[in-house]
């Protein structure tokens, strides 16, 4: 079926490119991106226009282990720069893996990773209630007291695994380099932007940018993207095949096809658990609420049907 040149957002789970249960080396890494890109070069090849972002969960706690670990012979750097890194890294993998499964189908297309930012408000209320825990986990409570003290970071204690430094996920605002998006877009390249939630920026009272330690939900500021693109399908690709009320349970049933409504109604029946299903769910609401034609959350494995709008849960007004 072509898709005559629709556009279609794809949001990559960090969980998916490193699942958990795999070591994440790069070689891994590199393995499951690969996989991915042949079925996104089968979109392209299908008539989609395609733009891609993704999430770093893994990625970046494993940056900041190695910040922790190396601290004594190398300065660490703040979270933001960790972002950017492992946009960066991602990026440029999607980019090499892509760019070869578009020339096998002889598609000759850019692909263009771009380091890309996201304004946050600094008075936005998460900022004085940081609740996204990142990272490793420490078990010993007198090592995270002495961390709390020595640096600004805060820390949680989340269950059996111990203790984890929480930071703030403040809303996505505006993404600060769509003017580049657009311009690469219209030039036919396949775009991966506000990878990792895009890297946290605050505007000074100067008018100056400068990064800021948050992590950014990367199913929300995908949604403030589709919008910002007015893209036809937003498309959340992750690691179950859609979403499930009773999830877990034995009368877990898998959603299909459901409008917007009646999404929101089972999200105010708590059946998403915050920091997983949640920000998904509430990312396709906002989109298809602010005038997107149709969302999907669904299986990378499934990635050609749930664009289609085959599998998945598909979301419309
Ligand atoms: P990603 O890295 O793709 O963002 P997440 O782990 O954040 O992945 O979210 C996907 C996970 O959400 C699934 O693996 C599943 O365990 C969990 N989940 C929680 N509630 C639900 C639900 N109601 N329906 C489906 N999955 C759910
Ligand atoms: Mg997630």
């Amino acid at each position: 079926m072509s898709a005559d040149g629709r556009r279609v957002l794809l949001a990559l789970g960090g969980n998916a490119i490193a699942p958990a249960g795999s070591a994440g080396t790069a070689g891994e890494q590199t393995a499951h991106i690969d996989a991915a890109m042949g079925s996104v070069a089968d979109l392209v090849a299908a008539g989609w226009q395609v733009l891609i972002t993704h999430g770093n969960g893994p990625q970046v706690g494993n940056l900041m282990t190695k910040n922790e670990v190396a601290r004594a012979l190398v300065p660490p750097v703040p979270l933001d720069w960790c972002v950017a890194q492992t946009q960066a890294t991602i990026g440029h993998t999607i980019a090499n893996t892509l760019e070869h499964h578009l020339a096998a189908r002889d598609l000759r297309r850019l692909v263009v990773a771009l380091p890309s930012r996201v304004l946050v408000d600094p008075g936005d209320p998460a900022f004085d209630e940081p609740t996204k825990p990142i990272g490793r986990y420490i078990e010993e409570e007198a090592e995270v007291r002495r961390r709390e003290r020595e640096t600004k970071q805060r820390w949680a204690h989340q269950g059996d695994r111990g203790w984890r430094r929480v930071v703030a996920s403040p809303e996505p605002r505006a993404s600060l380099d769509l003017g580049a998006v657009e311009l690469l877009h219209r030039q036919g390249a396949v775009v991966v932007a506000n990878g990792g939630g895009g890297i946290p920026t605050v505007r000074e009272a100067d008018g100056r940018l400068r990064g800021i330690e948050a992590v950014i939900d990367k199913d929300l500021s995908g949604a403030l993207l589709g919008c910002e693109l007015d893209v036809d399908v937003y498309v959340i690709l992750t690691d179950v095949r859609g979403v499930a009320v009773g999830f877990g349970t034995p009368s877990e049933t898998w959603l299909s096809e459901i409008d917007v409504a009646g999404l929101r109604a089972h999200q105010a029946d708590g059946q998403f658990a915050s920091g997983s299903m949640g920000p998904k769910v509430e990312a396709v609401c906002r989109f298809v609420e602010q005038g997107g034609r149709r969302a999907a959350i669904g299986a990378l494995d499934d990635i050609a049907s749930v664009v289609d709008g085959t599998a998945g849960t598909q979301v419309t007004a």
